[in-house]
């Protein structure tokens, strides 16, 4: 029996790929101790694993500060990041001292789980809810203006705050060696070496271990109408208008849709919905993907693994430079079509060309056969079990 620690920031994308993984490991009589905040409470302890709340030690945030992290501005998000490392210092120093834990397995980006495993020493697994990126994926990355401008005017800002980490014990050369994937970390990517961009540069220590989904079901196509599901994912979804262009887009067609809009029904910002189509705040994505004929995303990593898990084709709507990643990839192995213009007349058409052209299908169920063929959490329970100190 190991006892391993898991760590990761508050966000649906970066925890639910862990989950699987934390069940797997307690399964096999493991102890997890999983670090996260009150939403996640309930998933975690259904996987089996023991709940920590941090949530105390998330910052007070300015207006200023809140509206950057739901732009998800890079230099908010890592500035909020670094600040909630030096919150939970001394809470972590007493958990590590109490829990010793064989192993950390912390998301990529949540500093204090990787930072506190370098100063304690213990071994680390990094989980990457997305692509590995190094100097050659990383080409797939195409940042807008505004994301560039706010990097090069956020680095000083994130320099005075790396700089408050030496106080405490963490020595750390520059926010990139942070962030980035390299080749001598382990890491598990939640992908297949088919899916990764240039799988091939990656050491031995990345664990390509497929999709981790908590599904058993498999993909059921073509009963009734041909049903579209769309979504912007769970953090920048306050899109009532792009939602409003959809219904337009959708009303008249003969197909069936589901819409899952987060706050923007709430705030009752939506216009009068049509008969074909229902509209939630919060849907199980994997059981309508099993059914669905075309997904208009947002390319969030976890819903393009997840539709193509499913078999199901994509309209591809990117809102950041590594959500334009993975759609560029997406297309490439066919599985997908970009979303050229986003007004009722553009994503009636690509809709319709996911729905009428069968080769987007077909290469979305190649797909989805690879992925099954992966070892998944499985995969990764393995990988994190190495890893753990003797
Ligand atoms: N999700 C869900 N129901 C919804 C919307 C999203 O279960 O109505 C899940 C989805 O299955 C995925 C995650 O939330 O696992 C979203 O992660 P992703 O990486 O796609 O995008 P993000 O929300 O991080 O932008």
């Amino acid at each position: 029996m190991k006892k391993i620690a898991f760590f990761c920031i508050p966000a649906h994308g970066h925890t639910n790929p862990m989950l699987p993984v934390a069940a797997e490991l307690v399964r096999r009589g493991n102890a997890v101790r999983f670090y996260s905040f009150g939403e996640f409470e309930k998933k975690i302890k259904a996987a089996g694993a023991e709940f920590v709340s941090c949530d105390s030690f998330l910052p007070k945030l300015t207006q200023k500060e809140e509206a950057g992290l739901k732009r998800v501005s890079v230099t908010e998000m890592t500035i909020q990041d670094i600040r909630t490392t030096l919150c939970m210092d001394d809470f972590l120093d007493k958990e590590f001292k109490a829990f010793q834990p064989d192993a950390v397995y912390t998301d990529s980006v949540c500093f204090w789980g990787k930072l506190s495993a370098w100063k304690h020493r213990v071994p680390m697994v990094v989980s990457t809810s997305t692509f590995a990126f190094n100097k050659f994926s990383s080409g797939y990355i195409k940042n807008g203006p505004g994301e560039i401008a706010g990097l090069v005017f956020g680095l000083p800002r994130i320099a005075r705050e790396l700089k408050k980490l030496e106080s405490y014990g963490y020595y750390v050369k520059n926010v990139f060696s942070l962030v980035q994937s390299d080749n001598d970390t382990d890491s598990v990517v939640y992908t297949s070496k088919r899916f990764q961009p240039y799988a091939e540069s990656f050491s031995g220590h990345y664990a390509f271990v497929g999709p981790s989904v908590f599904s058993g079901v498999m993909p059921e196509k073509g009963k009734g109408r041909p049903l579209v599901y769309i979504s912007m994912g769970t953090v920048i979804n306050d899109r009532p208008d792009f939602y409003n262009k959809c219904m337009d887009a959708l009303k008249d067609m003969d197909a069936d849709a589901i819409i899952s809009c987060g706050n923007a029904l709430e705030h009752k910002k939506l216009g009068e919905i049509p008969d074909n189509i229902r509209v939630y705040p919060y849907v199980d994505q994997l059981a309508i993907l099993a059914k669905a004929d075309a997904f208009l995303t947002h390319c969030g990593m976890n819903s393009v693994s997840e539709s193509l898990y499913m078999a199901a084709p994509m309209v591809l709507y990117p809102q950041t430079g590594e959500q334009y990643a993975v759609a560029r990839r997406t297309a490439e192995i066919g599985a997908g079509v970009m979303l050229k213009e986003d007004s009722p007349g553009g994503i009636r058409a690509a809709i319709q060309e996911i729905l009428n052209n069968k080769a987007y299908q077909n290469a979305a169920a190649e797909c989805s056969a690879d992925f099954r063929a992966c070892p998944g959490a499985a995969g990764a329970a393995d990988f994190i079990e190495n890893a753990c100190r003797a």
